[in-house]
């Protein structure tokens, strides 16, 4: 299908410049942006007048079914909440929990113009399921604890997810490997994800140096820390998805910045639990690749990136006590570009750009809180609400039109996910 997008105010992210004009789309690509070339004939048009036109926001780490934890366990100790209250109930849901909960996530998500996202979880292939027929890109991970003789079976699952699922949806879907972190995960079992990821040439999605417990315990297991231990086990040769990355120790930024990683900061989360703040600048002044995630809604408690650029430029504003740095526009190239390249998917999506897959979002400026319109890159990121997103296009489908999401049943997802929280809490 042919898709014109006419009048819109275009922030393309391959400058911050902002273009007025129509944008093309054909099938799952972008075909122009400016003026209508003359053999472009299309067959649905959307009236933009109102709306900025910009590449989607990335979501590079969340654990989306875990929406159905949200605002369950709040206001305790992270490990108290983690092996307290998350493990055991999430003990109880099956395959069938993983897909409602991770289609409220999604809902979610598109509402607040996200168009990507990295997950990590079990029944992943229902993850994959649901992100399928909602139409939404997603780097899946299966989520993967290892110490035991389980660890064979636990490969064979993540190499079927892979086989069933991965460039599936015409592309959407794709499969990293999940080791969860290096305090689930012992080093013989690291070394194995290490080949496995070798062998099937998938990414990493993992949890490094969240808490400061688990910098103790690394350094009493391992003599050193998490980001030091899985980089001599070689896991940063691999495209390597760290979340986190809050606390550091002398050396791990330089490790961060030579490997082939890209750090998720989740400051919402971080703060939430307690566990402080990323040293966001540092890492960012020494070259470190950063993109951003919520992490999941037991945690956050919501999947709205609008939420979570404003805190991560403020925080760092605060953190440096200089109001420079972290821009608006540094910022918005954070949640977008830098998260298609952790996602392994820069040269598939990225700029809003004629070639690139279109991925793009309409975000409506004629609300009280985007007046008077001057400077429209510190309105998305320090003024506007994941709510003034209007239309959302994935691979050149419109997967939300004037705030009314195409994909999914939303009456049938409130319900199904209510049932399952009254079974399984
Ligand atoms: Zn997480």
């Amino acid at each position: 299908m042919n898709i014109i997008i006419r009048n819109a105010t275009v922030l393309t992210m391959e400058s911050e410049d902002m273009v007025k004009g129509d944008i093309g789309i054909k099938n799952d690509r972008i075909a122009f942006i400016g003026e209508k070339p003359e053999s472009f004939e299309p067959d649905y048009e959307i009236n933009a007048d109102t709306c900025l036109a910009m590449p989607g926001l990335v979501n590079a780490h969340t654990h989306s079914a875990m929406s159905l934890l949200r605002n369950y366990a709040d206001d305790i100790p992270f490990w108290e909440w983690l092996t307290e209250k998350v493990w055991p109930v999430e003990a109880k849901m099956n395959g069938s929990d993983v897909y409602w909960g991770t289609m409220i996530s999604i809902a979610e998500m598109i509402q607040c113009g996200t168009t990507a996202y990295a997950d990590m979880y079990f029944h992943s292939e229902e993850t994959a399921k649901a992100s399928c027929e909602a139409g939404i890109r997603c780097s899946v991970a299966k989520g993967l604890i290892g110490s035991s003789d389980e660890d064979e079976q636990r490969f064979a699952d993540t190499r079927s997810l892979y086989q069933e699922w991965h460039g599936a949806g015409d592309g959407i879907i794709t499969i990293m490997a999940g080791p969860h972190a290096p305090y689930t995960c012992d080093p013989s079992f690291l070394h194995k994800v290490s080949e496995f990821c070798s062998e099937l040439n998938i990414p990493i999605h993992i949890h490094l140096s969240e808490s400061e417990k688990e910098i103790e315990e690394s350094i009493k297991n391992h003599g050193k820390s998490p980001i030091a231990h899985v980089h001599n086990i070689g896991l940063f040769k691999h495209h390597t998805l760290a979340a986190h990355c809050v606390h550091l120790l002398p050396g791990d930024i330089q490790l961060l910045e030579e490997g082939n990683v890209h750090v998720v900061h989740n400051p919402l989360s971080n703060l939430k639990l307690g566990n402080g703040t990323a040293p966001v600048m540092e890492m960012k002044q020494a070259g470190v690749k950063l993109t951003l995630g919520t992490d999941s809604s037991c945690s956050n408690n919501n999947l709205n990136l609008f939420e979570e650029m404003k805190m991560a430029s403020l925080l760092a504003k605060g953190k440096t006590f200089d109001s420079t740095v972290l821009s608006a526009y540094e910022t918005l190239e954070i949640a977008t570009i830098n998260g298609c390249k952790a996602l392994n998917l820069d040269g598939t999506i990225g700029a809003l750009k004629p070639g690139n897959k279109a991925d793009l979002i309409l975000i409506d400026m004629d609300k009280p809180h985007w007046y008077p319109h001057q400077n429209l890159k510190s309105s998305l990121v320090y003024s506007s609400h994941g709510s003034d997103v209007a239309t959302v296009i994935i691979n050149g489908k419109i997967v939300m039109e004037k705030r009314e999401l195409k994909t999914i049943d939303l009456e049938k997802v409130k319900y199904e996910s209510q049932r399952i929280v009254e079974r399984i809490i």
